[in-house]
């Protein structure tokens, strides 16, 4: 099995053209967008009106009129019309263009032609990325290991025609190419991608990619003092876990500085002594989503040859039960210093970052993100439709949410005023791992890695409640999303976080 997923070859074409029958004839399928204010008018001016018309008229006696689709006289190739409001939100663009390519079902090597027919100028550049965003990510393959030979969805070129300004096609191919790697990791089964097959992976990728690799195991970690993360990795059966550090160094004369990216990589959680039940195990091989969502931005970022520095720390572990596990009420030292006494070995996410973060700071980024899929909590807020930010920088907020609207990748931020660390003292230890109860674990959790963060370093934890959405979420059509790799690459869009940090 291949532990990373294969470059794909489709070629993206950019045409600066209205769509005719000729340019639809030398193409397999095809997807228009249309307004959906005025869309008698547009439809006139499309080849084959009169069918198009025809469909709309029934299509709105129905009461349906998302979108149509017909393969016009002469032609076998299927053509979906999407419709859609002008200024649709990003969120609602990914989504729409995900259910057309869902509807267009193009054939094996097809080349398919998407075009934004009639749509204003100001929109319809980010209408055709939505669309080439959810081609990309609806043909990405995942791994399988049906016996039966099972066809990929390849296409062999994308054509965008536009009448406006040319579309930033390596970034929406660059987040494709991470948010791919994310769901990809995420989905091979835990007894293949165990601990030392995800280093196997990493270094892969860091060979591939020109990236800095350098592997902190167990015995590094002792010498770290990395008591936290060390508690969790006990009762593993073999010592393959450990941090993983990738390191991009750009290119660039100037740099503006360089960005920490941390990720949970817990590649199975039964919870620990504190065992998980049935239904809260059965999916725990995603657990190490986050740290798939790290190195696929680090991915992304570094094959738009970003600016800045980047390192990428995944704490790459499972959370086992055994004789060694590590139990309620014992306290360790993380690598800072701090003590912490354990509550619940369920909370583990939090104690592999701990350390991490710790770690990561030493090397002082001008800023740290990370990735969790840590509480259920944050997902009780937000459902699976957003993701939660945290800062220790608050005056973020308006840019963090904005972020989520422009990109689609919606995040809602949670306060973390410094007076809910009351609810983590602890009479013997200098903090406590997380409370009895479940109230605002979310929020908990947030204030308990901010010990590992010193306060210099601007910092903004995602805690990925949208990782897992079952029916896809925008332009994802699987159930893991990979989110958070194309909000990442809105928010350090031309360094503009480590500008405000
Ligand atoms: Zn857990």
């Amino acid at each position: 099995m291949e532990l990373l997923p294969a470059q794909r070859d489709t070629r993206i074409l950019q045409r600066r053209s209205a769509v005719t029958e000729r340019a639809l004839g030398a193409h397999d399928a095809a997807i228009i967008a249309c307004p959906q204010e005025n869309t008698e008018t547009a439809l006139r001016e499309l080849p084959f009106a009169s069918l198009w018309q025809q469909l709309y008229r029934e299509a709105k006696r129905a009461g349906s009129l998302r979108m149509l689709t017909a393969r016009p006289a002469g032609s076998t190739a299927p053509v979906v019309l999407l419709f859609t409001a002008q200024n649709a939100s990003a969120f609602d663009r990914l989504s729409a263009a995900a259910r057309a390519w869902k509807e267009l079902k193009a054939p094996p090597n097809a080349r398919v032609l998407l075009a934004a027919h009639r749509i204003d100028a100001a929109n319809s550049g980010e209408l055709l990325e939505a669309m080439l965003a959810a081609g990309l990510a609806a043909t990405a393959p995942m791994p399988t290991f049906k016996s039966k030979k099972v066809e990929r969805p390849r296409l062999a070129s994308i054509t965008l025609m536009r009448d406006g300004a040319s579309i930033d096609v390596d970034r929406t191919v660059a987040i494709d190419r991470g948010n791919h790697l994310a769901r990809w990791l995420t989905t091979l089964p835990p007894n293949i991608l165990d601990t030392l097959n995800y280093r196997r992976a990493l270094q892969q990728l860091a060979r591939q990619h020109g990236f800095g690799f350098k592997f902190f195991d167990e015995a590094a970690l002792r010498r770290a003092g990395a008591g936290a993360f060390l508690a969790v990795t006990r009762a593993n059966e073999h010592r393959g876990a450990g941090i993983v550090r990738l390191r991009y160094r750009s290119p660039a004369r100037r740099k503006l500085g360089k960005v920490a990216l941390v990720g949970k990589g817990i590649c199975f959680d039964t919870g620990g002594i504190n065992l998980k039940t049935h239904k809260g195990m059965y999916q725990m091989h995603e657990d190490m989503q986050g740290s798939a969502v790290a190195a696929g931005s680090l991915l992304a970022l570094s094959e738009l040859r970003v600016p800045y520095d980047i390192d990428c720390w995944l704490a790459i572990t499972e959370n086992q039960i055994g004789a060694r596990a590590y139990r309620p009420q014992e306290v360790v030292r993380a690598a800072n210093g701090v003590t912490i006494q354990v509550a619940h070995s369920d909370a583990e996410g939090r104690m592999a970052l701990a350390d991490t973060l710790a770690l990561a700071a030493r090397e002082q980024p001008d800023c740290i993100i990370d990735y969790a899929t840590l509480t259920g909590a944050c997902v009780n807020a937000l459902t699976e439709r957003f993701s939660g930010a945290f800062t220790n920088r608050p005056e973020l907020h308006t840019l963090l949410e904005q972020t989520g609207r422009d990109s689609g990748e919606r995040v809602w931020p949670f306060p973390m005023d410094e007076d809910f660390d009351s609810d983590l003292d602890s009479s013997i230890a200098d903090i406590l791992q997380c409370t009895p109860d479940s109230k605002g674990d979310h929020i908990l959790a947030a204030r308990f890695l901010n010990r590992f963060v010193p306060e210099d370093i601007p910092w903004l934890h995602l805690d990925l409640s949208a990782s897992n959405r079952s029916g896809g979420l925008a332009h994802i059509p699987t159930e893991f999303t990979g989110f958070g790799v194309r909000y990442t690459a809105h928010l350090l869009k031309d360094g503009r976080l480590l500008k405000l940090a």
